[in-house]
């Protein structure tokens, strides 16, 4: 299901912390799970561009 319609899911934040130490995979996996459940903010172009490397397809924003 895609939720775009909530700016904001703190329910979803509050059981999805960011790793402190994430890889660059966990990184990847949270953003994409955050994009379906939340729009608070963009995946960083950085994390993009390893998306690119890795042949991750990126959500349309
Ligand atoms: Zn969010």
């Amino acid at each position: 299901m895609n939720a775009r319609s909530s700016s904001f899911n703190a329910t979803w934040h509050r059981k999805h912390p960011m790793p402190k130490k994430a890889t660059v995979e966990q990184r990847i996996e949270w953003h994409l799970d955050h994009y379906k459940n939340c729009s608070c903010r963009e995946i960083p172009e950085k994390l993009k561009e390893e998306m690119r490397k890795l042949k991750i397809e990126i959500p349309a924003l």
